[in-house]
């Protein structure tokens, strides 16, 4: 089957993501659609902030080089470059203020890099732009206004509002990881229950955790309570109480770092250590969402993040169940708690749009909203679907942004479903809508997983006869996918 899909000069952009460990760089059309990623480790000497940061500027420099060199790119042929990076950072003068787990703190990275490579050069810091990502193309797309909730080592935020990302007078806004969350103030009532304790009367119980230091310096941060480090700690903290729990087994034997996958395995078989922490954990997610509500009320808040990622099956029914409950009436409007959409490439995603809008044509506004050449579709008899007079007559995917795309038969036990895996290819990337054509589609109902899949991204999908998939295809004005399935 050909892929086509025809590029103007001009139409692509490079996003980069400069993280403690790993950069990726990633070659992206200017309606989003990612064409290639290149990875490779941040160069270290002991630690990222030992390394030199002309020896972190060449990595940056020779990632794009890479990238674009095994796409037999040049950087003619590129619009714009998009960097993000973890601190705080003057979007509009290219300066990183600070970054306190990377070399990068006072280094003009936006105007060093653009005399580098010769191209227009944004730079932005990176949940800030994973979120203006999930806005252009993710979770919060179609919306004005979304918070990104990235839970990992720490968790940080972005804020979008009205289709850009709000920075704060310092630059240093969406610091949501460092709200406090348990007051660290002197308890009067201490004083007050020791009096009524030698009185013999009982004080009530408190089941908060003890306040622990975070990186930051203060006491009682939102991160200290439920980012990956803060539920190690408390693993490390049941286990070393002589609480029974696989969780060592399942990380390789050790506890000295915690994955989020051995986590997530560690919920599947009902740990009782991991579980409690885990939900714990989920809960006080829940109010952080809350706060955020009743602080900016925005349209959308996307989760995101490895243990987000990870643990999603577990973790958001709880999320839900803390916000459902809040108990201060609420003005109405349609709110959600979605689940990031674009996984890795959110970042890239949004350096892209970050710099797409310094250009004068951000992509979140409707008007610079470039939607993907999708191929027209003509239904024959036969159950034979014509494509530039070409027939398909064998399962194949449209993908987000109009190429097709194979797709393997399945399994005979369950010839007539779709599997999590068509869902995931044709979620990818980004769409409103995805569109399941079958001559057999009475009988298909999505599985439970599929559906939940969909629903926490806020992704529609209909199933229905070839013909019928067809016409919906060609006729719909909205970002889509289809999944074509032949008896
Ligand atoms: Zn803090």
């Amino acid at each position: 089957m050909k892929r086509s899909l025809s590029q103007s000069r001009k139409n692509y952009y490079v996003g980069v993501d400069v993280g403690g460990t790993k950069i990726q760089a990633s070659l992206i059309t200017g309606f989003g659609s990612v064409l290639a990623n290149y990875r490779c480790e941040t160069p270290r000497n002991g630690s990222v902030c030992n390394s030199s940061v002309e020896t972190t500027l060449n990595a940056v420099e020779e990632s794009i080089r890479i990238l674009l060199h095994d796409q037999n790119q040049t950087l003619d042929e590129i619009a714009g470059i998009g960097i993000a990076v973890p601190g705080v950072v003057q979007q509009e003068s290219g300066l990183v203020v600070v970054t306190p787990n990377m070399n990068l703190s006072g280094v003009e990275l936006g105007q060093m890099m653009k005399d580098r490579l010769g191209v227009p050069v944004a730079i932005g810091n990176d949940c800030n732009l994973g979120t203006l990502g999930e806005c252009w193309l993710g979770s919060g797309r179609n919306t004005s206004s979304c918070v990104g909730i990235f839970v990992g080592t720490g968790i940080g935020a972005g804020i979008v509002f009205d289709n850009r990302v709000l920075s704060g007078a310092g630059q240093a806004a969406g610091e949501i990881g460092h709200i406090i969350s348990q007051i660290p103030c002197e308890n009067w009532r201490k004083n007050i229950t020791a009096t009524k304790h030698k009185q013999g009367i009982k004080s009530p119980k408190n089941s908060l955790p003890e306040l622990s230091r975070c990186g930051c310096g203060n006491y009682g941060c939102f991160e200290t309570f439920a980012s990956r480090t803060a539920m190690e700690r408390f693993i490390r903290e049941a286990v070393d109480h002589g609480a029974k729990s696989v969780i060592a087994e399942l990380n390789g034997g050790s506890l000295d770092i915690i994955k989020s996958g051995a986590i997530a395995k560690a919920l599947k078989v009902n740990d009782k250590v991991v579980t409690s922490i885990v939900r714990y954990a989920a809960q006080v997610i829940g109010y952080a969402c809350l706060t955020v509500r009743h602080l900016i009320d925005p349209e959308v808040i996307v989760l995101g993040g490895g243990v987000i990622e990870a643990c999603q099956k577990f973790m958001m029914p709880i999320i839900d169940a803390v916000v459902a409950n809040d108990q201060l009436p609420s003005a109405s409007g349609k709110r959600r708690i979605l689940v990031s959409s674009l996984g890795d490439n959110a970042v890239v995603l949004g350096a892209v749009a970050l710099v797409r809008s310094l250009n004068g044509s951000n992509p979140l506004r409707k008007t610079h909203r470039i939607i993907p050449k999708y191929p027209q579709l003509h239904f024959m008899a036969e159950n034979v679907i014509h494509i530039a007079d070409e027939p398909y007559a064998e399962d194949f995917f449209i993908l987000s942004d109009g190429m097709i795309q194979p797709r393997l038969k399945l399994p005979k036990k369950n010839i007539h479903g779709f599997r999590l895996k068509d869902i995931q290819t044709a979620a990818n990337g980004g769409v409103d809508l995805i569109i399941f054509g079958s001559p057999n589609a009475g009988e298909i109902a999505l599985s439970g997983k599929c559906h939940d899949y969909l629903f926490r991204r806020g992704i529609d999908y209909r199933i229905l006869p070839l013909d019928e998939a067809v016409h919906l295809y060609n006729t719909v004005a909205v970002r889509r996918a289809a999944v074509w399935h032949f008896a």
